[in-house]
């Protein structure tokens, strides 16, 4: 965190001020005794300012926040640069590999920070990334997508009561912003609480690249940046049509099994009572329709067309105080498409 010196270290590896280092980070070892490394670009700006992490794939398959680093690394003019960022594509390299969300034995690595030195593998890799990377940052930013099968309104999640958070996810320029701390273990909740406020951008699906979605989250990072003086924009930040913080989201699940038809999308408004979707049976017959039990805004849609009792459905974020403000944005939004 020391960023006015001129020399910083990383994995025993200096960089100095105005370089720009590739550097492998050991964490682990495979079944054929060979290194697991993360690739880890560190960035040094010539003007001193805060250190900051932007990490994707903590969760192996959730690629789509690779490509947003490699932009982060590629596309943009590192002369620009206050500070020093630490940009991962990758974090989970044996979830990648095989395309799961896990690390080996199952474990989610989102549960087991900030881990331990002499714990099971995802203490040690939590632990190694912890203190080689976190706690080196004045703050972060992670990259996820929807969990497999599902697809996500592009939002982000943090403790919004702790201020530094809230100033993070604001100037993300999301429209939703989940006001969730993480569960235990997640690197969100751990980073912030050790005193490093991170947020996390939740957008898209598993095992995909989305330009549109790419695009968002590399503005995104770069207006927190801006934001906490780490970048010098060219053009000025883009605010979304509407933000809104909401508490509670929930799961509408499935009550019978069958073939579903869906008819909400990312970003639809639902009243209590508004049909979701109807569940079929494999002549066709209509089950059961699916009726919104509340009002909010969808966040996350399943994207698997067979449903059990039980199957997670949509996700919705209610909205109170703040639905007068979307309706009038969405609203606005539908007059302008129709013109
Ligand atoms: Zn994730």
């Amino acid at each position: 965190m020391d960023s006015s010196s001129t020399i910083f270290s990383f994995s025993g590896i200096r960089v100095a001020s105005g370089e720009t280092r590739e550097i492998y980070l050991k964490v682990a070892e495979s079944f054929l005794s060979a290194a697991i490394q993360i690739p880890v670009t560190v960035i040094r700006g010539v003007r001193p300012g805060p250190t900051a992490f932007v990490m994707a794939a903590v969760h192996g398959d959730e690629i789509n926040g690779a490509d947003i680093v490699r932009r982060l690394i590629f596309d943009v003019e590192h002369e620009r640069l206050s500070g020093t960022l630490i940009a991962v594509p990758v974090v989970n390299i044996p979830g990648f590999l095989a395309q799961t969300r896990y690390l080996q034995y199952h474990r989610d690595l989102n549960r087991f920070f900030p881990g331990k030195k002499d714990g099971n593998n995802a203490e040690r890799v939590a632990h190694k990334i912890f203190t080689e990377i976190v706690q080196k940052c004045d703050f972060g930013i992670d990259l996820h997508t929807a969990a497999s099968g599902r697809l996500n309104l592009p939002h982000v999640r943090g403790d919004m009561g702790h201020p530094k958070v809230r100033r993070l996810a604001r100037t993300f320029g999301a429209t939703v912003l989940v006001d969730q701390a993480g569960v235990k273990g997640s690197l969100r909740r751990e980073a912030t609480e050790a005193g490093v406020p991170t947020i996390l951008f939740e957008a898209g699906e598993t095992g995909r690249f989305s330009q549109k979605i790419s695009m968002a989250g590399l503005r995104g990072v770069l207006q927190v940046l801006t934001e906490m003086g780490m970048w010098h924009p060219e053009d000025e930040s883009k605010r979304p049509p509407f933000q809104v913080i909401v508490k509670g989201s929930e799961w509408i699940r499935a009550e019978k099994g069958g073939i579903l038809d869906l008819a909400v999308k990312p970003g639809d408004l639902l009243y209590n009572g508004d049909l979701i979707g109807s569940i079929l049976n494999p002549f066709g017959k209509t089950v059961t329709q699916i009726r919104s039990p509340c009002t909010g805004i969808v966040i996350g849609v399943t994207t698997a067309p067979l449903t059990i009792p039980g199957t997670g459905i949509i996700h919705v974020a209610r909205l109170k105080k703040t639905l007068s403000l979307v309706e009038r944005s969405l609203k606005k939004r539908t007059k302008r498409k129709k013109k």
